[in-house]
């Protein structure tokens, strides 16, 4: 899907039509302007003067797929009970765009014609009250139109809809049912599909090995030869890695046929399989489809929407598991890692993933399962992980610092990413745990976590940030509050 943005700009007859065509001028100039530094397309729409303007343009914007979501600005003033009826109905996400054609006030030439004409300041104001009073939910950007650093925002804000627009027809692949016993992976899926569009269902792990079974020689080929273009052949057991290729075939085709850009599985349910997929799983990520061991769906769903939401950065959002605590005081750091299934967009630049096989210790595999093996890269980033609180769902996000692993670990059979939690290691450890957050994460260098607090916002679930100023006691405080305000929501 090709997505674009809408320009509504408010405005009123009050002025008389020079004025109007001034505006409308401007407006075109600037989303075109605009359009040159953005993720996706601003396309100017309507200089909105009456109710029954701005309540078509909702109803068109609700309709057309490919409109992800609407800016609106005020050159003039543009009184708001115009607004009430169109967003009131308003079903995609919404940024008001608090700006002002002109940089500066001009001292000679202000008049009241010019005060009349370029009355931002006082129509955003008009604008944003609306909105307030209804509690619609919107993004609120100030700033010059010309300016970089509100580019940046503007386009980091547009990714969030589109997140928003894909969770609305994302389609999870389930393989069989959750690892046995597991809480955290469980949830609500009639909830989860009602709240954020996602539909999840079950395939048996049987037409996966019928599907695997059609699959040619010359296929296998062909992806080998793909393999072998961007990782190292680290081991003589060609047979185990073909057997991937096999296995990555067989799932794409049937997520492909079904529209699914998730999927998920369990090592309990392997039933007429050799090999838990590793290589497979790894491989598909790199192409954009969301993935989660052990059944969980949730975070499947999760990884493919901040992949999209990624979309121009450099493509790092993968599925992630906590594994392990480096607890050296003043050296302390976190090892992620899976048991197979680690994205290699997370690779260093200069850690060319090979393709190892062990032996996996957990599961019904028969052999061993091959894997891509390398080290995560350094850089800012956010861990997230999906929540079912029962009857509402909790988004938990934080910062973190990935590092080079400060240490080789060369019997480690997996990839490997290490960080520091912020605001540190065992406060962070202390506030993840206190939130509920899962063990199983998406981690990502291209989303931060604002975008993560405007895609909940626009999805109507609880967010929680934990960062370099949080603390237990506070956070505590906010959860206490929130599970309050969600219960009389
Ligand atoms: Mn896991």
């Amino acid at each position: 899907m090709k997505y674009n943005f809408w320009f509504v700009v408010g405005s009123q007859f009050l002025y008389g039509p020079e004025v109007l065509e001034i505006v409308e001028g401007r407006a075109r100039e600037m989303a075109e302007e605009l359009s040159r530094y953005l993720p996706y397309p601003l396309v100017y729409k309507v200089t909105a003067k009456t109710n029954q303007e701005i309540t078509e343009i909702v109803k068109e914007a609700n309709y057309d797929d490919s409109c992800a979501g609407i800016i609106t600005w005020c050159h003039t003033f543009s009184p708001s009970k115009m607004w009430i009826n169109g967003l009131v109905n308003l079903q995609k996400p919404y940024c008001h765009f608090a700006t002002q054609y002109n940089l500066e006030i001009p001292n000679d030439e202000i008049d009241m014609d010019f005060m009349n004409l370029n009355q931002a300041a006082h129509g955003d104001r008009e604008h944003g009250f609306i909105a307030a009073r209804l509690r619609t939910p919107r993004k609120i950007i100030a700033g010059y139109w010309k300016d970089a650093a509100v580019h940046e925002r503007l386009g980091r804000w547009m990714k969030s809809a589109v997140g928003a627009a894909v969770s609305k027809t994302m389609k999870v692949m389930r393989f069989g049912d959750n690892m046995r016993e597991v809480a955290v992976t469980e949830g609500d899926k009639v909830y989860a599909q009602a709240k954020l569009g996602w539909q999840v269902n079950t395939w048996a792990t049987g037409d996966l090995v019928a599907e695997m079974n059609a699959v040619t020689e010359a296929e296998i080929d062909a992806l080998m030869e793909e393999y072998t273009s961007k990782y190292d052949i680290a081991t003589d057991n060609v047979d185990a890695i073909r057997y991937q290729a096999r296995e990555e075939i067989a799932m794409k085709k049937m997520m492909d046929r079904e529209g699914c850009m998730a999927f998920a599985n369990t090592f309990q349910d392997l039933y007429g399989m050799e090999q838990l997929p590793g290589l497979a799983s790894q491989h598909l990520m790199s192409q954009g489809y969301g993935y989660g061991g052990e059944g969980d769906w949730k975070v499947s769903a999760m990884t493919a929407i901040m992949k999209a939401m990624g979309e121009g950065g450099n493509g790092a959002s993968a599925f992630m598991e906590d594994y392990t605590y480096h607890l050296v005081a003043g050296s302390e750091y976190s090892l992620g890692a899976h048991m197979l299934e680690v994205c290699p967009s997370l690779a260093a630049p200069s850690a060319r993933p090979r393709i190892e096989t062990h032996h996996l210790g957990i599961g019904m595999n028969e052999k061993d399962p091959a894997r891509l093996v390398f080290e995560g890269k350094e850089g800012n980033a956010i861990v997230v992980s999906l929540i079912d609180m029962g009857g509402r769902l909790r988004l938990i996000c934080q910062d973190i610092i990935c590092v080079k692993p400060i240490m080789e670990m060369p019997n480690l059979p997996v990839a490997r990413v290490m960080w520091k939690a912020l605001p540190n290691l065992t406060e962070g450890v202390e506030c993840w745990i206190t939130a509920g957050g899962a063990h199983h994460t998406v981690l990502s260098y291209d989303v931060t976590a604002e975008q993560m607090k405007d895609w909940a916002r626009m999805m109507d679930i609880e967010f929680v940030h934990i960062g370099k100023d949080t603390t237990v006691a506070e956070l505590e405080k906010e959860l206490f509050y929130n599970d309050l305000a969600w219960k009389l929501k």
